[in-house]
């Protein structure tokens, strides 16, 4: 039966423990409503690791819009019987003022321009907010190992710069896209897609896979145009940003001599949400 913990002193208490007999700590930072997203992010740590745990926490530091953190999916009894299904030993949902006993004081941390492109110019303050709340889980925590998702492509960098950089001893894992059937990144605002919304959407996905095809007769700024006219013909979508980038640092490829690594990131306007993909190129 998994074990809830809703303070940072039990749960560490729990976790010493554990240490002391030597097991390995894999772990999951989640905001909840978790789908098979975030479940294959726990196989993969139950895999690796003696014991895995899963923290839930809606990070309002994290959400530069008032109205999308009201609306931010929260579903903790299905979260943990989901949890419990795949054997994960331990879940960690603290309030927020466990988390912040002093008020959201943000870590302030120059992440060398990796904050501030993509994600970055569209949701400021974003960045701040999630390594300020990663950077105290991992505090918390100690875990040997962390799970992150490819699906926040930008995230999953921005965290193995931070740990690299402050020298850190968890090893930070980088996990593909758990897609729906028809293409679809899973997603815990996929709800907020409305029926028309829903059967479009896997347009995302396709545009960007086509992308890699279509680099031997586009340059980078032309593909960004095929991307843009793709996305909005349907009439139901509004492409915010397309960046082609040099997938270690995020700066935006001006040919496609300029990196070896390269990835297609999109973000995407619904009526009520907003959808974020990449693919390697
Ligand atoms: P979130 O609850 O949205 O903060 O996500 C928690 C973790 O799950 C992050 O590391 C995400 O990148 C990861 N994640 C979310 N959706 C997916 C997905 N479709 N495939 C793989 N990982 C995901």
């Amino acid at each position: 039966m998994i074990k809830q913990f809703e303070t940072i002193s039990s749960l560490q208490k729990h976790l010493d423990a554990n240490r002391e007999q030597g097991k390995t700590i894999g772990f999951v930072p989640t905001m909840g409503a978790l789908h098979d997203g975030h479940l294959q992010l726990i196989r993969k740590a139950k895999k690796e690791n003696d014991i895995v745990i899963c923290s839930i926490f809606v990070n309002p530091a994290q959400f530069n819009n008032a109205a999308d953190l009201e609306k931010y999916p929260r579903s903790l009894s299905t979260d943990m019987a989901l949890l419990d299904k795949e054997s994960c030993d331990c879940v960690f949902t603290p309030s927020v003022i466990e988390m912040y006993p002093n008020g959201n004081k943000l870590l302030s941390f120059d992440l060398k321009g990796l904050d501030t492109v993509m994600e970055g110019v569209f949701r400021p303050g974003h960045f701040a907010g999630m390594i300020t709340v990663v950077h105290h889980l991992f505090e918390i925590v100690n875990p040997h190992r962390a799970y992150f998702g490819e699906k926040d492509f930008q995230q999953l960098a921005i965290v193995k710069y931070m740990v690299k950089q402050l020298d850190k001893s968890v090893e930070v894992i980088g996990c593909p896209t758990v897609r729906e059937l028809d293409g679809l990144a899973m997603s815990s605002r996929n709800i907020h897609l409305t029926p028309i919304e829903r059967e479009h959407a896997s347009l995302i996905y396709k545009t960007l896979i086509a992308c890699a095809d279509k680099k031997s007769t586009h340059t980078p700024e032309a593909l960004y145009q095929w991307v843009k006219s793709e996305i909005e013909q349907t009439g139901i979508f509004k492409l915010e940003y397309v960046a082609f980038v040099n997938a270690d640092t995020l700066q935006d490829l001006n040919n496609w001599n300029d990196a070896n690594l390269q990835r297609a990131c999109i973000a995407v306007i619904t009526s009520k949400t907003r959808l974020i993909d990449n693919v390697e190129l």
